[in-house]
């Protein structure tokens, strides 16, 4: 439904916007075309008037027509800056009009997944509360459903961070506090709970120690944690995840590396844009509201420092979070 609604409504505005560019170009051409005209016939009576023995004719014969030239001149001059303003402001236009209809399709898109994304955790709690409440289960079934309940509430409880960040950074209001964070300790902490949360997964990590940053340990937090949940969603349960930080060039440097299905080259520079999921909307398996990346690049940007990716050996990605050192 989504995905035929935007071509139609494109379609529509493209149309529009071609008949009204046409109206402006062919009106300024007729413009210059019956100036032209004018032009020509003022000059044509102007040398009517002329009297053939009159001593100074070649001279005012001349002038006539050195006066008709100029005017030419000058119409093609003012027509061309016209055409050349028309011409800015339609592919200014252009390009607006895409990037708004592009961000609205994104928003529709975000609306649909966050719904399900809420929705579902709050339909598995209910469920797995209701087993707990109904059925005398066994210990390690009861651990089983807990752990699953605690999952998804971790799961809602992230999701409502990020929503509420990416408005708070949107409306510019957001006032970061600054303190010295022990980046290691934060990144331990973040790799421990994932362990937690994650006990079939493998996670490889290579955190040099104490290693300072002067930022908001909330949002490194949240930085950590999206590309850890990031890097273990779009990879395969058997593949590890690493995450690395260490000091290089009196810089820090923090990479998160999966072996997973890794990015498009063509995609690599979007992800990072609000909103955006990398792939089809209605083939897409994974969950997400495609708002982690943003904020990971907000956060990083937040605290003097910029993130990127790269292909991973021999296979998946790489993100790299550059930091100034204290
Ligand atoms: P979300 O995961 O909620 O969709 P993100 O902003 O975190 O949103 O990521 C944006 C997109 O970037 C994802 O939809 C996914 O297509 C792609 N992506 C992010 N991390 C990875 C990764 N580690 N491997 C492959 N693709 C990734």
């Amino acid at each position: 439904m989504r995905t035929k609604l935007m071509p139609q409504k494109l379609v529509v505005v493209s149309l529009v916007y071609w008949v009204l560019l046409t109206y402006m170009v062919a009106a300024l051409l007729w413009w210059f075309i019956a100036l032209e005209k004018q032009n020509r016939d003022i000059t044509q009576i102007r040398i009517a008037e002329l009297m053939k023995d009159d001593p100074s004719f070649e001279t005012k014969y001349e002038a006539i027509i050195k006066a008709q030239k100029r005017k030419t001149t000058q119409y093609i001059g003012e027509g061309s800056t016209f055409l050349a303003l028309i011409l800015l402001g339609a592919v200014f236009v252009y390009r607006a009009t895409r990037r708004q209809l592009k961000l609205s399709q994104q928003q529709q898109n975000f609306m649909m997944a966050i719904t399900h994304e809420l929705k579902t955790p709050i339909a598995v709690t209910q469920l797995n509360l209701e087993t707990l409440q109904k059925r005398k289960l066994d210990e390690e079934k009861q651990q089983k459903l807990i752990n699953n309940t605690l999952q998804e509430a971790n799961r809602l409880n992230s999701l409502c961070n990020n929503i509420l960040l990416a408005s708070q950074l949107d409306a510019g209001n957001y006032l970061r506090g600054e303190e010295e964070v022990n980046l290691s300790d934060l990144a331990e902490g973040c790799v421990d709970d994932f362990r937690t949360r994650f006990p079939q997964r493998q996670i490889h990590e290579a955190i040099g120690a104490s290693l300072y940053l002067n930022g908001e340990p909330l949002l490194l937090q949240m930085l950590v944690n999206n590309l850890l949940e990031n890097a273990l969603k779009y990879s395969p349960k058997e593949k590890p995840v690493t995450i690395a930080l260490a000091e290089v060039n009196d810089k820090i440097v923090l990479t998160v590396s999966d072996e997973g299905q890794g990015i498009p080259a063509g995609e690599k520079k979007r992800i990072f844009e609000k909103f955006y999921r990398a792939g089809d909307e209605n083939t897409r398996k994974s969950k997400g509201t495609g708002l982690g990346l943003y904020l990971c690049s907000k956060i990083a940007e937040n605290h003097k420092g910029y993130i990127s990716v790269t292909d991973n050996s021999p296979s998946g990605s790489s993100f790299t979070v550059t930091f100034p050192l204290v």
